[in-house]
């Protein structure tokens, strides 16, 4: 009878595992949403292993569109039929707009991107994946509604590149700022998203930082993380256009920095994203390595690479007045250098934009309100400088 009662209450504790291992996530709810325009999550476990989801992920097929995103770690793949991009609108929570289609392939390039007249800039950099703090940053300083909207009428917002690698929703933050990008431009404001040397390593197939979430997407894909970006993808397509150069009133922007060596080559905004666009981008390192312009863009002299604002023999002040001189500007703002916060460095004449977005728990935006410069912090206040 003892040992009846004894495999009675073994039977019973078998049972409480399997049911404890096979009981409902609390996110599992949310799994239908990979939801750029509310930042649900969607991650659950199942036997310890990670069940994602990702997408979606458009591809100009021939004549055709494809649509493909991973459901709980399985790859599913529609071809849109029409305009029936609502199949988005229903998985993600999304509306992708059927004139984005075509839009995408006809935009013409801006190799110039030289803009004036601007009385409202917030500029943000290295995301690196981290949505959620990208999100609050943007709601907190009035750039987007609670509905993910564009609200920041004809105010520009500056990405300084590197929203890929490292963090796990790359995919959510590309989605929202391409949405973002079209609002905006019907507002009368603008989204510039400039690349950085992350995505240039993801596009180039150096896939060493990528979120092991999109290690296993791509291989549910049954493809490469580079080829998920592929000219023949809508992302990919959309950031081969993408500059690694602008200027707005008084201000440069570049990812990592200008060198005197840039100058010193006398290379213009112009020919460094003619360059980087039609050479660099997506182009095997054969072809970089062999030529020496190329091989000098993408080295730690080059504009996604350099730090020589911030480490060791750094430039001098009069350094960066001949850089400034040159560019006939008074500001140089990048990221790639990660400070615990947003930091002025040459009197004024440098800006340190990567708050450290990258770690997932704090960041800072850069505000620019008819001349004078804030920190916007994570909470949504002001510091001025
Ligand atoms: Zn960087």
């Amino acid at each position: 009878m003892k040992v009846l009662f004894k495999k009675a209450i073994l039977f019973l504790i078998g049972i409480l595992i399997v049911l404890g291992c096979y009981s409902i996530n609390p996110n599992d709810k949310l799994l239908e949403s990979n939801n750029p325009e509310t930042g649900e999550t969607f991650e659950s476990s199942f036997f310890g292993k990670k069940s994602i989801t990702d997408g979606p992920y458009i591809f100009y097929e021939n004549d055709q569109v494809k649509v493909k995103w991973i459901y709980r770690n399985r790859e599913v793949e529609r071809t849109i039929k029409g305009d029936n991009f609502n199949i988005i609108k229903r998985k993600f929570g999304f509306e992708f707009k059927k004139a984005w289609i075509d839009q995408n392939k006809a935009d013409s390039i801006n190799y110039i991107q030289n803009f004036s007249g601007v009385k409202n800039l917030i500029a943000i950099s290295d995301v690196h994946g981290q949505y959620e703090v990208f999100i609050k940053l943007l709601k907190e300083h009035g750039i987007i509604d609670k509905h993910f909207n564009w609200i920041f009428g004809k105010g520009h917002l500056v990405v300084l590149g590197d929203i890929m690698d490292r963090g796990p929703r790359v995919t959510e933050t590309f989605w929202l700022i391409y949405k973002l990008e079209q609002q905006a431009k019907q507002a009368g404001g603008m989204v510039h998203f400039i690349l950085g040397n992350h995505e240039l390593m993801v596009l180039n197939n150096d896939i060493r930082y990528i979120n092991e979430k999109y290690i296993e997407s791509a291989q549910r894909m049954n493809t490469t993380y580079s080829q998920i970006y592929s000219e023949n993808s809508f992302l990919g397509k959309w950031l081969r256009k993408k500059p690694v150069v602008i200027t707005i009133n008084d201000m440069l922007f570049v990812h990592a920095g200008i060198s005197t060596e840039f100058i010193n080559k006398g290379f213009t905004v112009k020919d460094a994203n003619s360059i980087f666009i039609h050479k660099i981008v997506g182009k095997s390192w054969d072809s970089i390595l062999k030529d020496s312009t190329l091989s000098f863009m993408m080295d730690d002299k080059g504009p996604i690479w350099f730090r020589g604002y911030f480490i060791d023999n750094r430039l001098k002040e009069s350094e960066i007045d001949s850089i400034l001189h040159y560019f006939d500007k008074t500001r140089i703002l990048v990221g790639h250098t990660s400070l615990p916060n947003i930091t002025l460095l040459y009197h004024g004449k440098v800006f340190g934009i990567d708050s450290n977005i990258k770690e997932g728990d704090y960041g800072e935006v850069l505000i620019y309100e008819n001349g004078t410069f804030y920190r916007g912090t994570l909470l949504g206040g002001r510091i001025k400088f």
